[in-house]
């Protein structure tokens, strides 16, 4: 099916290694992961992503369920957990700093880096006014990406809020609309609905014009540029680098002041603070902030081999109980080992050995189990020896590590 993607074993442990280093990354800075479901009603995504956004508008997986309520495979992982937050009280316990790992839906135009189903790994931080809290997700952000050895550009910006937008809005409908021919279809349209999105457009003509449209810097409110100016100097004082980007608008309507991405050739990483959200959504007072990256942009340019981690490969030449019980020792002995069952010749199974990066096989035939011995070959230096079933722990001991 366009858009969605079946992922491999050969790209598996790529997927494992930033969902590890992330997860360790993220606990390791006092974050719990919260499990959300997949499907939420689609009035949570209009209210919360907001309906005039391209997500809401036009790439919601949105369907009637069986008693005829309109449900929406989640486009994104804040408003569902926005919501589990004030359904289960979390704002009377220990859990403000929460994270998840997890497939969005979007119906969008599959291409490289933009799929249907795409994985999301993000954090979010709620009830924190302090700008500190904005530079800590950055912060992680950074520090993943390190561990990745992944290069990108921190790009930031002031998006304003409730309060300072609407005049900024109306600033860029007088611009655009004195320059509405050259503008996209998809521009046209949002140009009274939300202007904004316009200066996010990838269309040439519409990246031209968008050049001089007014600034939302020369609007924003007291509040909005004060908290920006803290999360600056917390990130000065984290000596992490930014590009200042006054065309950075999310595609999203909850964020407010301070907005990020993490850009390589594309956006890896994007997240920032968003104070109406749980208010929006029928809870209380309560401010967030927080960060989305995308799993696939992410794999597509880490460059790790993904070596297999078997130690033992059980050659069996037509002796499966035989090879159980020795598959049963090495396994109390806690080694990593992948036996074989299919009746196959000698060589062909040696080669499957290399292929799994098997430091050691063992070969098992009718005249091992007859004499309860086995084959110990090692893999590195194509040596190999007899030994009697109960030298196996000795024997192996100065080959390979158990895990
Ligand atoms: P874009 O401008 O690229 O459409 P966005 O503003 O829609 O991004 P967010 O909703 O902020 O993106 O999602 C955060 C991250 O999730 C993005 O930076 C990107 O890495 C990833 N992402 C978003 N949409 C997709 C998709 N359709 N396929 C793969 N990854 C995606
Ligand atoms: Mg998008």
């Amino acid at each position: 099916m366009k858009g969605f993607k079946d992922t491999l074993p050969d790209t598996v442990k790529k997927w494992q290694l930033l969902e590890e280093t992330a997860k360790n990354l993220l606990e390791s800075f006092g974050y719990s992961q919260i499990r959300t479901p997949i499907i939420e009603k689609t009035s949570l995504f209009e209210r919360g992503v907001g309906d005039a956004t391209d997500i809401v508008e036009k790439e919601m997986y949105t369907f009637l369920d069986k008693s005829g309520e309109s449900v929406t495979l989640r486009p994104e992982g804040t408003a569902g957990i926005a919501r589990a937050f004030i359904e289960n009280k979390l704002e009377t316990s220990i859990f403000n700093k929460l994270y998840y790992i997890g497939p969005m839906f979007r119906y969008e135009r599959p291409q490289k880096g933009r799929l249907r189903q795409f994985h999301q790994i993000g954090a979010e931080c709620f009830g924190i006014k302090n700008p500190a809290v904005d530079a800590e997700i950055v912060y992680i952000n950074k520090l993943l990406f390190e561990k990745l050895n992944i290069k990108a550009n921190l790009e930031i910006n002031n998006i304003g809020c409730p309060l300072c937008r609407p005049a900024y809005s109306k600033a860029l409908i007088d611009y655009f609309k004195n320059h509405e021919e050259s503008l996209c279809a998809d521009c046209q349209k949002r140009l009274y609905k939300n202007p904004l999105r316009i200066l996010d457009c990838k269309n040439e003509k519409c990246k031209i014009t968008a050049k001089g449209a007014p600034r939302l810097k020369d609007y924003v409110c007291e509040n909005c540029q004060n908290h920006y100016n803290g999360v600056k100097e917390c990130l000065d004082t984290l000596n992490i680098e930014y590009v200042e980007n006054d065309m950075l608008v999310r595609g999203l309507d909850y964020y407010t002041s301070f907005v990020f991405e993490l850009v390589d050739t594309i956006t890896l990483s994007a997240g920032g603070r968003y104070d109406n959200l749980i208010a929006d959504l029928g809870g209380n007072n309560i401010c967030g902030v927080g960060f989305a990256l995308g799993q696939e942009r992410l794999i597509d340019i880490m460059d790790i081999e993904s070596k297999n981690t078997i130690g033992i490969y059980i050659a069996n030449l037509g002796v499966s109980l035989y090879a159980l019980k020795i598959l049963q020792i090495l396994k109390d002995l806690s080694y990593n080992v992948y036996c074989e069952y299919d009746s196959k010749s000698l060589k062909s199974m040696l080669k499957k050995a290399d292929k799994l990066n098997a430091t050691v096989s063992i070969i098992v035939g009718e005249e091992e189990f007859k004499n309860n011995t086995c084959i110990v070959r090692n893999m590195k230096q194509s040596s190999q020896e007899i030994i009697k079933l109960n030298q196996i722990e000795s024997t192996l001991k100065g080959v390979l590590y158990a895990t």
